[in-house]
C-alpha cells in the first residue's frame, strides 16, 4: 500500500524503542507492581503538572471514580457535568451514587456552560466536573468563583489535556482535583493508566487507600516495616498501576512537551488551511490558551458545505480519513435514557452533536498527511 493510501487514524500512542527498553528493564526488576516506580512516576507527573501531589491509578476512570471519592460524593448528591464528555465523566458519579446533573456547553468551544452551571446549581448539588473538551482547559477562574460562591468541590476531568496550559499555569492544579487518562490515544500513555492531581496531601492521601481496597498500607511498605499486618478501613477497590506500566509513564512524560508542540503545529496547519474550506468550521481556541490539540474538532455547516456530518463521515472514511465522533451527548445513551434524562435537556450540545467530526490528530502525523485530510474535505465540498 503506498503511503497516501494508508488510512489515517483520528488518534495514536507513540511507542518508541527506549520506551520499549524501559518496560523490559521493569520485567527483569523485582517489582512487576507497586513497586519503586509508582512513586517516581507520581512525582514526576505531579512535578510536570506544577501540583503538589499526582496519585496513579489504572484508568481515568478510576481517576475519576476516586476524584469523586476523595471529595465525598453520596446518595442523592448532584454533581453538575457537561453533555458532551466521554460517559466514563457522569458514570463516576453513579458509581458512588450520586446524580449527574448535566449542564449544555458553549457551541464555539464545547465546553461547560457557565451560566447553565449557575442555573442548575441547588441546595443538592455538591461538585461541578469541568471536561477540558479536545484538550482545551475551561474557564477555571470563573468555575472557581462559582463554585466558592456556593461551596461546592471543582473537579477537572482533564483526561484530553495533560500538556495544556491556562494562563501560564499548568493544567492539574486548577481545580481541587484534576484526573488525567493514560489510554494510547491520549497525551502520553501507560496501556491503561490515569491519574488524579491535587495541591491537598489530604485528598492524596484518601484516594492512595482508595486505590489499594481501603488499606491503609501497601505490600512494600509493610515489607520494609517487617510487619504483616494491615487494616482496611474502607471499602476501596483495586485501582492500583503496576511498575510496568509507571516505567513506561516516566519515560513518555520526558517526551510530553515535544509532542504537544507537534500538535499545536498539526493544529495551526489544519486551521490555515481550513480558512479556504467553506462551511468547516474548527472550534474556538479560548484567550490565555495553550491547548493541548487532544482532538482536532471541526463543525460542518451542511447548507454552506454541501453535505450533512453523517455523509462526510462516510465519505470521509471510505478514502481511509480516520474522523470519528466525539460525543455524543452522554444523556441519550440507552443507559442514561433509563434513568430517565429525556432527549432536548441540553439543546447546543444536541445541536453540536450532528455538526462535529474529530479529524486525525497525532505527534508522528505529517504535514502531508494533515494536507491529505484537508485536500480530501475540499474535494468533497466541490461535489
Ligand atoms: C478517556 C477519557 C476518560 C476515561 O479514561 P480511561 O482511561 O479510558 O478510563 C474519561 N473522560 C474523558 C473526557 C476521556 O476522554
Amino acid at each position: 500500500m503506498s503511503d497516501s493510501a494508508k488510512p489515517l487514524p483520528y488518534g495514536r500512542q507513540t511507542i518508541d524503542d527506549d520506551d520499549i527498553a524501559v518496560v523490559v528493564e521493569a520485567l527483569r526488576s523485582d517489582w512487576l507492581t507497586t513497586g519503586p516506580k509508582v512513586g517516581e512516576f507520581e512525582r514526576a507527573f505531579a512535578a510536570i503538572t506544577e501540583t503538589a501531589e499526582a496519585v496513579v491509578v489504572n484508568s481515568g476512570t478510576a481517576a475519576l471514580h476516586a476524584a469523586m471519592r476523595a471529595i465525598g460524593v453520596g446518595p442523592n448528591d448532584e454533581v453538575i457535568v457537561p453533555a458532551i464528555t466521554f460517559a466514563a465523566t457522569s458514570n463516576a458519579v453513579l458509581y458512588e451514587g450520586g446524580v449527574p446533573v448535566f449542564a449544555d456547553v458553549d457551541p464555539k468551544t464545547l465546553l461547560i456552560d457557565l451560566n447553565d452551571v449557575q442555573a442548575k446549581i441547588n441546595p443538592r448539588t455538591k461538585a461541578i466536573v469541568a471536561v477540558d473538551y479536545a484538550g482545551q482547559p475551561c474557564d477555571y477562574p470563573s468555575l472557581r468563583a462559582i463554585a466558592d460562591q456556593h461551596g461546592l468541590k471543582l473537579v477537572a476531568d482533564a483526561c484530553h489535556a495533560l500538556g495544556a496550559k491556562l494562563n501560564g499555569q499548568s493544567i492539574g492544579g486548577l481545580a481541587d482535583l484534576s484526573a488525567f487518562s493514560l489510554h494510547p490515544v491520549k497525551p502520553i500513555t501507560t496501556a491503561e493508566g490515569g491519574a488524579i492531581t491535587t495541591n491537598d496531601p489530604a485528598l492524596a492521601a484518601k484516594m492512595r487507600v482508595f486505590r489499594n481496597h481501603g488499606i491503609t498500607t501497601d505490600h512494600r511498605q509493610r515489607e520494609a516495616k517487617g510487619s504483616w499486618i494491615y487494616e482496611m478501613v474502607e471499602l476501596g477497590y483495586n485501582y492500583r498501576l503496576s511498575d510496568l506500566q509507571c516505567a513506561l509513564g516516566i519515560n513518555q512524560l520526558r517526551k510530553l512537551s515535544a509532542w504537544t508542540n507537534r500538535r499545536r503545529e498539526i493544529a495551526a496547519r489544519y486551521q490555515g488551511l481550513f480558512q479556504n474550506v467553506p462551511g468547516i468550521e474548527p472550534l474556538l481556541t479560548r484567550d490565555n490558551v495553550e491547548h493541548a490539540y487532544h482532538l482536532f474538532v471541526v463543525q460542518i455547516d451542511p447548507e454552506i458545505f454541501g453535505m450533512n456530518r453523517a455523509s462526510a463521515f462516510q465519505a470521509l472514511r471510505t478514502r481511509g480519513i480516520g474522523v470519528n465522533v466525539h460525543y455524543v451527548p452522554v444523556y441519550l445513551h440507552p443507559y442514561y435514557q433509563k434513568l430517565g434524562y429525556a432527549a432536548g435537556l441540553c439543546p447546543q450540545a444536541e445541536a453540536a452533536y450532528d455538526r462535529i467530526l474529530s479529524l486525525p490528530i497525532y505527534p508522528t502525523m505529517t504535514d502531508q498527511d494533515v494536507d491529505r485530510v484537508v485536500e480530501n474535505f475540499a474535494d468533497l465540498s466541490q461535489r
